[in-house]
């Protein structure tokens, strides 16, 4: 163990975790580039746009208050509660794509879940505060905590855990609102009839593939926080 070195050097088996985790998030973020590459470049046959399809669909749930504005970037697409803001990508406000009109419909029903009090979503926007500080503070107290561990006092880095698993917390917690949000979409798609029975599937191909991202970011989380655990619990046995 090199902890004796400083309190930043990590174990090399804390790089190799660090690794597997950008690794899956690569991986994740590389299919949902391709998905969303390949279905934009076919054209929706009911030939509305991104951001005509998401004011059809505020306006059938009764959401007169949110805006829906273009953003810069690609796959930059969110809703923002506190504004009541849609933003849409450039590509997705302005193509009538399969790929748009997936992403247009997914940001949507967000907005629905903001509206209906979504109990996963509002649990999550309560959440953000408490995992900002565990994604900083957590990881910091762990990475000075852990060569104490070793040392025989753990209490530092159980507290760096502790914070860290909120941040965890929030990748999973992250999870049903995804997933429930692309279910939304891809029903509203297909009963509107924004979107024929032959067109679904590649708006659910792109939006399969964005959820993966979240997965990806909910397993590294919680591969990162086992390893902690795993590191503290190594330390207290050793003595
Ligand atoms: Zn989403």
């Amino acid at each position: 163990m090199c902890y004796s070195t400083g309190v930043f050097f990590m174990p090399l088996s804390y790089w190799l975790v660090l690794g597997i985790g950008a690794l899956l998030s690569f991986w994740a973020s590389s299919k949902v580039k391709s998905a969303f590459q390949k279905w934009s470049q076919v054209g929706a046959r009911s030939r509305r746009t991104g951001a005509q399809v998401a004011n059809a669909i505020l306006q059938a749930h009764g959401i007169l208050d949110v805006k829906v504005e273009p953003v810069a970037g690609n796959l930059t697409d969110h809703y923002d509660p506190r504004s009541k803001t849609l933003r849409l990508s450039e590509p997705v406000y302005h193509q009538s794509s399969i790929a748009a009109l997936g992403v247009a419909a997914h940001e949507v029903g967000h907005a629905i879940q903001h509206a209906q009090r979504y109990g996963p979503l509002q649990f999550r926007s309560a959440w953000v505060p408490v995992a900002g500080l565990g994604s900083n503070l957590g990881l910091i107290l762990v990475m000075i905590g852990l060569p104490l561990a070793y040392s025989g006092s753990p209490l530092l880095a159980w507290i760096g855990v502790v914070l860290f698993a909120a941040t965890t917390v929030f990748t999973l917690i992250t999870l049903p609102v995804e997933f429930d949000a692309s279910k939304r979409a891809l029903a509203t798609l297909e009963r509107g009839g924004i979107l024929a029975a032959d067109e679904l599937p590649g708006a659910k191909n792109v939006l399969d593939a964005a959820a993966m991202t979240y997965v990806a970011a909910a397993a590294s989380s919680l591969l990162t926080l086992l390893y902690f655990v795993g590191q503290i619990l190594g330390a207290s046995n050793r003595e």
